[in-house]
C-alpha cells in the first residue's frame, strides 16, 4: 500500500508521515482492494461499516477492531416520495466524519503512531479528538480562534490540546502543517489525508445496499472540501470496475451561496477552482474559500454527469425549519443539502419521480 503523487506519480510508504509530493502534488491511495459481494454483505451480523473491510486498506487481523465504536450502518429515512434521508448523525460523534476519522487511526494504531494532528473548526476536529482517544494516542487539535465553546468543550472532554489560531481558516491549517512539518507528525487530516475518503466512500455502498441494490438517480452531496463528495467518487468508480452497478448515478453538490468557489468554477467551465471570498454563511461546515481538492471535486461532478447549487442564507434556514416539522433536526450547514434538494427539483421537476439521497450530516444539538 502506497501513497501516489497524483501530479507526479511519485510513490511513498504509507509509513511515513508525508501529507504532500515534494513536488507540491496532492497524494491518493493505492492498494488492493477485493471485489464486494453485496448480496453477502447485505447478509452480514456485523451493521459497521467494517463490514466491507475487503474493500478497505485492512485486515481482519489489523487493530481496528480496538478503535470501533460501530460507525456506519446509518438509516436511510423517507422523507417524501422518491426521497430518502441518510442519516449520518447517527454516529458516535454525530456527524459523518466519523466515517473517515475510524480509518485514519485505525491505520495510525496499525503503524504505532503516537501522537496525531488535525485542523478543523468543527466535526472532523471533535471525531479525530474521540478516536484518537479510543485509540490511546496524542492529539493536538488547531482551531481558528472563533470555535465556538461547544466544539472546544468536546475536543477538550477527549483529552486533545487545542490550538487557537487568530485569523483565517487558511491560517489554522498553515499552523497544523508547521507543526507537521517541524516535528514529522501524522497529519489526520480530512483534506490531505486520502485515507479519510475510504472511510467516506462506505455511505455509498450502505446507501446501494438499503436500496435493494439499486442506485439512486443521484446523490446530493455537501461541499466545502468535499471530504463526502470524494468518498462517493471512489466508490463508484469501485464498484462500476466491479461491475456491480454500469452507470455512475450524479453527484448534486451544494454550497452556500455566500462562500461558493466550486460553483462558481463550474459556471465558467473551468477545470481547476479559483479561492473565492467568503462573505459569511451560517453554513460554517461547507464554508471553504480555497478548497485544496478543487480540481478533484470539479472532476467527480463531472464525470458523474452531476450538478453544483448555491444555496442562500434563508433558504438554509428554511430548510432546516421544514426537516425539523418533519422530525429530523440537523445542525444548520446540514440543512443546505435539503435546501439545494428543493431548489434541484424546482428547477428540474422531473427528479422527483426519481429516487434521490439526500445527507444528513450533523446532528442538530451541534448548533
Ligand atoms: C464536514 C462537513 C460537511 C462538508 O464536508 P467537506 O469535507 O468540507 O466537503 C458538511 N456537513 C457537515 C455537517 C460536516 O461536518
Ligand atoms: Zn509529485
Amino acid at each position: 500500500m502506497n501513497y501516489i503523487c497524483e501530479t507526479c506519480g511519485s510513490l511513498f510508504d504509507i509509513k511515513s508521515n508525508v501529507w504532500k509530493c515534494n513536488c507540491g502534488g496532492l497524494l491518493r491511495l493505492e492498494y488492493k482492494k477485493k471485489p464486494l459481494d453485496f448480496n453477502s454483505t447485505a447478509l452480514s451480523r456485523n451493521h459497521s461499516l467494517w463490514k466491507y473491510i475487503n474493500a478497505l486498506p485492512f485486515d481482519e487481523k489489523d487493530p481496528w477492531n480496538e478503535v470501533t465504536m460501530g460507525e456506519g450502518g446509518t438509516p436511510l429515512i423517507l422523507v417524501e416520495p422518491h426521497l430518502y434521508a441518510k442519516a449520518d448523525y447517527y454516529m458516535p460523534t454525530l456527524s459523518f466524519k466519523d466515517r473517515g476519522a475510524v480509518v485514519v487511526i485505525a491505520m495510525a494504531k496499525k503503524w504505532g503512531v503516537k501522537k496525531v494532528v488535525v485542523d478543523s473548526s468543527g466535526n472532523a476536529g471533535t471525531s479525530i479528538s474521540a478516536y484518537s482517544a479510543r485509540a490511546g494516542m496524542e492529539c493536538e487539535v488547531f482551531v481558528p480562534s472563533s470555535t465556538s465553546d461547544k466544539k472546544l468543550k468536546q475536543i477538550e472532554a477527549h483529552g486533545a490540546t487545542i490550538h487557537k489560531i487568530q485569523g483565517s481558516r487558511e491560517d489554522t491549517a498553515e499552523a497544523a502543517i508547521h507543526k507537521v512539518e517541524s516535528e514529522h507528525l501524522f497529519y489526520a487530516s480530512h483534506i490531505y489525508n486520502p485515507l479519510f475518503w475510504e472511510g467516506t466512500k462506505t455511505y455509498f455502498y450502505e446507501a446501494f445496499e438499503q436500496l435493494d441494490g439499486n442506485m439512486p438517480e443521484a446523490f446530493v452531496v455537501p461541499v466545502g472540501n468535499g471530504t463526502l463528495l470524494m468518498g462517493a467518487y471512489i466508490a463508484f468508480q469501485e464498484m462500476v470496475a466491479w461491475g456491480v452497478i454500469d452507470k455512475m448515478p450524479k453527484i448534486l453538490a451544494v454550497q452556500a451561496e455566500n462562500c461558493a468557489p466550486i460553483v462558481n468554477a463550474f459556471a465558467r467551465g473551468e477545470k481547476t477552482v479559483e479561492p473565492c471570498r467568503n462573505i459569511g454563511t451560517i453554513a460554517e461546515g461547507i464554508a471553504i474559500a480555497a478548497p485544496a481538492r478543487g480540481r478533484e471535486i470539479m472532476e467527480a461532478i463531472q464525470k458523474t454527469n452531476g450538478d453544483i447549487i448555491g444555496v442562500s442564507e434563508e433558504k438554509i434556514l428554511d430548510a432546516r425549519q421544514k426537516l425539523a416539522s418533519k422530525g429530523i433536526y440537523v445542525e444548520i450547514t446540514s440543512a443546505a443539502n435539503y435546501a439545494g434538494y428543493l431548489d434541484y427539483v424546482k428547477k428540474y421537476p422531473e427528479l422527483k419521480n426519481k429516487n434521490i439521497v439526500l445527507p444528513l450530516c450533523g446532528a442538530g444539538i451541534k448548533t
